[in-house]
Order: C-alpha cells, then structure tokens, then sequence
C-alpha cells in the first residue's frame, strides 16, 4: 500500500519505518529540512533502540523515503497519516495548528479518494475538524478517521511491531477496511484491533494516559505518606501490586513524571473537561502533585546544604525523562538542576544518551562527564533522576573515593536504604526511611 506519514518525530517516523517494513511504500514528510536532509543521509535524529536499522533497511529496499514536500507523498497514497506534534497552548490544551495545517495541505495535494488518519494525540473533535479542513481544499472523497498512538519512546520499535492493541476510530468502511489491512501484520498473535466511533477513540488515547499518570501521581502521594509515618513505600507498592485488581505496572513513586505525553495530555483533558463543563478533580489533582513532586529533590538538597548553594558541587545522573531515551521534555532533571544553578551551585552531569539534548537545555551552564564516575569527583551530593541499567549496579566504593561526602538523593529509588547505609551513604529516596 502506498502511505504518507506526515511528521517524522518519535512517533512519525517509527510508524513510517515500521510500516515499510511489513512491505509497504511510505513516504515521510516533515517541515523540517535538516531533518529530512539528515534522514536521508541516514542518520537518524532521535535515539530508539533498534529505529537506525530499521530505518536503514527500508531505505536501500526501496521502501521509505524521506521529502519536505508534501504533496508528492500524498498523491500516491491511499492512506495519509498525520503524525505533527500537538504542544499545549497557553492555557492547556493542545494546539491543533500543526494538525489543521497538514490537513489543508492534504486537502491541496490530494488526487483521489484517500484515507486520512490522524495518529497525533488530538482532544475530542479534531477529526470532524480535520475532516473539515480537508473538504475545504477538495471536492475528491476523503474518510478521516482516529488511530492514536500508544507507542512508549524507549520501546518505540517493539511497541509499534507488537501493540497491545490497535485502536482506530471510524465512520466509513473504506477507513475500517484500510487501517485493518495495515494493521493485520502487527496483530497476529491475536492482539485486537479495536474499531470504534470516532470519538471513542480519541478520548480513549487521553484516558489512558491520565491512568497512567493518575498512578504515579497516586503512589507519590502514598509517599509523601509513608515518609511522615516511618513506612517503606517499596513495600506498600508490592502489597497493593499483587492484587490482581490492582496490577503491579505504573507504581513507582519518583521525582515526578515526564515527558513530551503525560504532563501535556493530562493538562488537555483537565482543558477540554473544563470547556465541556465536566470538570476534573482527578485529573486537577494529578497534575497538582506532580508539579510538587517535581520540586522535591531540590527542596531536599536545600533542606540539606540551605538556600546558598554558591561553593557547592552536585552531580546529576540521568537528564532523560526516563530511560532508553534522549528526550528531556518536561523532564524533572530540568527542574531540579535549574533551582541547582539558581542557587548558585555548580552542576556536573551524566546522561548514557541525553548529552546533546542537555546541551542544547543548559548549554554551558553545567559541565557534563562522559563516564558517570567522573562527575562524581569533589561533588557534595550526587542527584538520580532517570534509572539507566548502569546506575542500578554501580562501584559504592569508587563513589564514595570520589565525591567530597557520600551524600546521595534518588529520585527513582534505586537501592535499599539498609545497603546504602552498609555502604557509608546518607541516602535519601522518596518514600522510605533516610538513612546515614
Ligand atoms: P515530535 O515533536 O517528535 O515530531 C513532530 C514532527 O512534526 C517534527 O519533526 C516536526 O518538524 C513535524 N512537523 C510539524 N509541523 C509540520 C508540518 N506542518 N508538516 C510536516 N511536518 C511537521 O512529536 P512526537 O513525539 O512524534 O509526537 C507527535 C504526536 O504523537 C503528538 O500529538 C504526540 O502527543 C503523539 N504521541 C507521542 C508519543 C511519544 O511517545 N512521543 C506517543 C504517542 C503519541
């Protein structure tokens, strides 16, 4: 099938890259010119383990292609995906310019009757808006429908090749028939393709990102409890986990969520609750602790050392907002380390792939180390916010020799207290007891 998969970011450019390698011809446009330019060289903009293979086997079999010009990669395609980005706006919700003015552009370069598919997370309503938007530059049929993403970036490939679901809103059989015959190599273990009314399946995408982000929001609110009553938060987590009702996934406490999807999505819906007059206190809430979450490291660290950082050093380990990744969107590291600097302190970072997004954040407002140990040397405490597999097992020894005091805040709670406290540290982790 011939497909046009309009924004090639995280989620554009898997989608493109994994449908060309189940045997179609995709053609992936994006508005940014070294983007593409870079694409087509081969090098591959964003770090997702097993996309720079992928994307390099596809190029030399023919299948997927890189342009700036749109057009050309809609007039062949029976499928055209919309997969810009969707920042929130001043007040919260998403801003729908991106989307609107790709479907204009479709709208201008189609030929022939086309299957429109908006992959962005979009509030409810944008397909009709987008279907309108299209109809206003074409009199050819169009079928716009839904098919949000849930791909995680760190597992982007592997999410998109083996989905636990697929869900596509329709209102024509042509889109039904379409999607479903994308999709059919993805889902032959027998995962479901979910058809639904439209609307279903935009608030689907929404809803489960907030249970997601309600989780963790949930959990460290659990944490701020379990510190003031001496409770281990670790153990809390495994007993509520087992209940089957319940499941053990999405129950860590941290330093905050992240990312370029839950704080953005979650912050839409409370805005289109609001404007539909059903407003939120869930989701009001959610985002509430995780705005305080997301300072509790810093006020930890001040709490400790006082207001006056001037003279001290931290080392942080781990920028990205989770793992397996290099994107510092509305990561709490950033948050941290700018109260950091505010204050006068001196930064020495650590990231295995976030380097260059750091740069590109801080500049030369802090140094940054390549190997993890290095930033550790005279620093007064060091700072984890993100649980890379190497930061999970490390050298306490080689730590200890190194930093000026064995003082270490872990936002994702990555070791026990008692063996910190074995190991010499004053070891302070969210929602267990401080040791050292
Ligand atoms: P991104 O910022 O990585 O990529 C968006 C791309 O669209 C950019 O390369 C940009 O240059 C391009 N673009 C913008 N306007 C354009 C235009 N008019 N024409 C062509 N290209 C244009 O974004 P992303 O993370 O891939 O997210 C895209 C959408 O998917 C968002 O709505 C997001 O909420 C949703 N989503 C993201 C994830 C994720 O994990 N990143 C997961 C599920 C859903």
């Amino acid at each position: 099938m011939n497909v046009a998969v309009v924004g090639t970011g995280y989620v554009g450019l898997v989608a493109g890259a994994c449908l060309a390698e189940t045997g179609n011809r995709v053609v992936c446009v994006d508005i940014d010119r070294e983007k593409v330019e870079a694409l087509r060289r081969g090098e591959i903009p964003i770090y997702e383990p097993g996309l720079e293979e992928l994307v390099k086997r596809n190029v030399e079999a023919g299948r997927l292609s890189f342009t700036t010009d749109l057009a050309s990669a809609v007039k062949p395609a029976r499928v055209a995906f919309i997969a810009v980005g969707t920042p929130p706006d001043e007040d919260g919700s998403a801003d729908l310019q991106h989307v609107l003015a790709v479907a204009r552009d479709i709208g201008r370069a189609m030929e022939k009757e086309t299957v429109v598919v908006t992959k962005s997370t979009v509030p409810v309503g944008t397909a009709q808006r987008v279907r309108e938007a299209v109809e206003a530059e074409t009199a050819v049929p169009v079928h716009v429908c839904s098919n949000p993403e849930f791909l995680k970036e760190g597992a982007a490939v592997d999410d998109f090749m083996k989905p636990d679901r697929v869900v596509v809103g329709v209102d024509h059989p042509a889109a039904e028939e379409a999607l479903r015959e994308l999709y059919a190599p993805f889902l032959r273990t027998g995962n479901a393709l979910m058809v639904m009314d439209i609307p279903s399946a935009e608030i689907t995408k929404y809803a489960a990102n907030a249970m997601l982000a309600t989780r963790i929001s949930f959990m460290n609110a659990i944490a701020g409890l379990c510190e003031r009553t001496g409770a281990d938060v670790d153990k809390v987590r495994q007993g509520i986990g087992s209940d089957a009702r319940i499941g053990s996934a999405f129950l860590f406490p941290g330093a905050g969520y992240g990312g370029s999807c839950f704080p953005k999505d979650v912050k839409a819906l409370i805005r289109t609750s609001r404007e539909l007059g059903a407003p939120s206190a869930i989701l009001e809430a959610v985002e509430a602790v995780n705005e305080a979450q997301k300072q509790l490291l810093l006020s930890r660290v001040v709490r400790r050392f006082g207001g006056d950082l001037s003279g001290r050093t931290f080392a942080v380990w781990g920028l990205a907002f989770k793992p397996n990744t290099d994107d510092m969107r509305e990561a709490p590291s950033r948050v941290t380390i700018e109260g950091l600097l505010e204050r006068g302190a001196k930064v020495v970072a650590h990231d295995p792939e976030a380097i260059h997004e750091a740069r590109r954040v801080f500049g030369d407002r802090i140094a940054y180390s390549k190997r993890e140990y290095d930033s550790l040397d005279g620093a007064d405490a060091l700072i984890i916010h993100t649980e890379w597999l190497p930061y999970r097992r490390p050298d306490f020894a080689e730590m200890k020799s190194r930093m000026a005091q064995p003082i270490l805040f872990d936002g994702r709670n990555l070791y026990a207290p008692a063996m910190m406290a074995g190991h010499g540290f004053e070891y302070y982790s969210i929602g267990r007891p401080v040791v050292g």
